[in-house]
């Protein structure tokens, strides 16, 4: 087929603009990206050989050769892997397929770094050839396509490439790349050799280069015909943990996770017994752009004895700690497993549980030893983790430990404090754990429930983020004691009160009564009930859900999700000391505009919207005008 001109996909050009100038200050990673390509390529192969042997075609080393070529002021990348076909060379090097390039680019920030990092998580690498060269020709073949059907890829990086078709004996890619002016520095081996040494050193493919030495006569360094590896070539996580440098396992993280940013925290063991495998698990530091997305790709590579078999390998992992990376490499798996295999294998159950164990111990040392990094993962993963609550019920325990919450203790909305910090402090007589949940801190933290609390000096734990509602009902209990919604059922302080009080409070109640049940009739349709309450103190009334109702916030948090929610009445509780109540009588003409009236305070105050706020408004002013005359 002859030359063909085509235009990149508009995402594409605003891509190559945005990764040329904010790349610029980091331009040596495009050999990384270009290298971690190759590996790819050579991993995809071996994937697609164990099923067709012929694939290697007599060729079965293979290896990454990178090299420059001063005359030409070209540097170039040659990798003997899987290769590309015409079409492929079409759609992988003019498109980006990955989902979710919209959002990409709305989270762009204009800021150099920050969009830097973001482009390395999007992965797009390839382009990033551009920011040293003003040109890049690939030519490929595809491995088991015949010699005549290869392909030559050409572009100036702008708004169009070539395509042509090409004679190519050899399978695989070479990617050459045409410097741009005042980049000759890479014209050398020394130069080449150190970024690969910096950034690639884990590629488990040997990368060769030609051996360089120095011509007196012409004063220069010359190419000479020997071949040098200058990788370690072999897959770092099968080298012993005292072989390998921080430095290196985080160079390793940033080639798996597409992440710039050193992670939190990594394990590195390999596991004996009924089920073998090693695996390399790392804790990042901050979110992927896609952590929400529900089609998001889980973080494991799977391997099979060294062979790559399977990114994404969602098995391998419970989806509450999505946000790992990392490799497991399995020696009992086999090569041709599939996903539907993985689903019911006994071997990859273990190595779930057994990764899963590990990334926990990894986060109780954090929490225990390197505070502000759990601060950090907390603020970050903290509500991913909550999920797993629900999921894992076997790890629920450990699981709770490592739970931080807001609290009436600090006057911050940060999530710092433990469950068991919450228990060491309990009050004399306190035999419960308090909370409070709401749709934010402010309102948590304003909340008329906490007023009792306030004032016996009791700690409540300040609930806002959307999944605590459904966490909650996985978690009765901690340490023996139940955790009790502040907002929910009759208030029982137990210890806490004194008999003696109570006893008066229930003499209170009493002559209560003809005025409740005046209440009542008046807030049939919106008040399951009236009753009597001590747990306010500067409030006249507020709401609290039944024992076994759903929350009002909850109601609210998935009517807002556009769920339907069932509609739970709740109860209205008035205080009997405050001055506004204390006024009330059960023969009061304006009895029931008094009783709507405390009854949408309460629900403005924990947050909640006025089904009629017009009636709201003329009845508050009605009562305003009452009180003036
Ligand atoms: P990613 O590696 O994240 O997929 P890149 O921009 O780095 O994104 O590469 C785009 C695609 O181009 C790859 O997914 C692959 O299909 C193709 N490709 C790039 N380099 C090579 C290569 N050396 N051999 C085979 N295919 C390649
Ligand atoms: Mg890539």
């Amino acid at each position: 087929m002859a030359q063909q001109t085509m235009s990149f996909q508009a995402e594409v050009k605003q891509l190559l603009q945005l990764m040329i100038h904010s790349l610029y200050s980091n331009k040596e990673i495009f050999l990384r990206e270009l290298i971690s390509n190759a590996s790819d390529a050579a991993d995809k192969l071996r994937f697609e050989a164990i099923n067709n042997d012929a694939l290697y075609e007599n060729d079965p080393q293979l290896r990454i050769r990178v090299g420059y070529d001063k005359a030409a002021r070209t540097v170039f990348i040659e990798d003997n892997g899987i290769g590309m076909s015409r079409d492929d060379a079409v759609t992988h090097l003019g498109t980006i397929a990955k989902s979710g390039t919209r959002e990409f680019f709305q989270r762009l920030t204009g800021d150099q770094q920050k969009d830097a990092a973001l482009i390395g998580q999007f992965g797009v690498g390839f382009y990033s050839g551009f920011i040293v060269a003003d040109k890049i020709t690939v030519e490929s073949r595809r491995a088991g396509l015949p010699g005549n059907e290869g392909v030559r890829w050409e572009s100036g990086g702008e708004g169009d490439f070539t395509v042509e078709t090409i004679e190519r004996a050899a399978r695989g890619t070479t990617i050459t790349l045409h410097l741009r002016e005042g980049e000759d520095e890479l014209l050398s081996s020394w130069r080449l050799k150190s970024i690969i040494q910096k950034y690639s050193d884990h590629i488990s493919l040997p990368i060769v280069m030609r051996k360089e030495s120095w011509d007196a006569e012409k004063s220069e360094m010359v190419l000479q015909d020997e071949d040098e590896t200058v990788n370690q070539a072999s897959a770092l996580w099968t080298r012993s943990k005292s072989e390998i440098t921080d430095e290196q396992y985080q160079a390793f993280y940033e080639h798996i996770a597409h992440d710039s940013e050193a992670p939190l925290a990594w394990a590195h063991n390999r596991v004996e017994g009924r089920s073998e495998y090693t695996q390399l698990l790392y804790v990042p530091s901050h979110a992927p752009y896609d952590l929400w997305d529900r089609s998001q790709r889980a973080g494991i590579k799977l391997y099979v004895r060294r062979v790559f078999i399977m990114d994404d390998a969602e098995q391998l992992m419970p989806s509450y700690l999505r946000f790992v990376r990392g490799v497991v490499d399995s020696s009992d798996l086999p090569l041709n497993v599939s996903r539907e295999i993985l689903q019911e294998s006994r071997d990859v159950k273990a190595i779930r549980e057994g990764g899963t164990k590990r990334v926990l111990g990894l986060l109780e040392d954090l929490a225990e030893n390197q505070k502000e990094k759990y601060t950090t993962f907390w603020r970050t993963f903290g509500q991913v983790l909550k999920e797993g609550l629900g999921e894992d019920n076997a790890n629920r325990e450990r699981l709770a430990k490592l739970l931080r919450f807001a609290s009436t203790r600090q006057d911050s909305d940060e999530q710092s404090v433990s469950l068991a910090d919450y228990v060491a402090r309990m009050k004399e007589g306190q035999d419960k754990i308090y909370y409070v949940t709401a749709e934010s801190w402010q309102a948590a933290s304003h909340s008329p429930h906490l007023e009792v609390f306030r004032k016996k000096d009791v700690e409540v734990l300040l609930l806002t983020d959307r999944v605590d509602e459904w966490m909650l009902s996985f978690l009765q209990e901690f340490d023996g004691k139940p955790l009790v919604s502040v907002a929910r059922g009759d208030l029982d302080l137990g210890q806490l009160e004194d008999t003696q009080v109570k006893e008066e409070r229930e003499k209170i109640g009493e002559t209560f009564k003809p005025l409740i049940e005046k209440m009542q009739e008046a807030l049939k349709d919106k008040a399951k009930e009236v009753r009597v309450t001590f747990r306010l103190t500067d409030s006249p009334s507020c709401l609290v859900a039944d024992e076994h109702d759903m929350s009002g916030t909850l109601q609210r948090l998935l009517k807002a999700a556009g769920q339907k929610a069932p509609n739970f009445k709740p109860i209205l509780e008035i205080n009997p000391e405050h001055a506004l109540v204390r006024r009330l009588s059960a023969d009061d003409s304006q009895l029931a505009d008094w009783s709507h009236l405390l009854f949408d305070q309460a629900l403005l105050a924990e947050g909640g919207s006025l089904e009629d706020p017009a009636a709201f408004v003329k009845r508050t002013n009605t009562l305003l005008l009452g009180h003036l005359q």
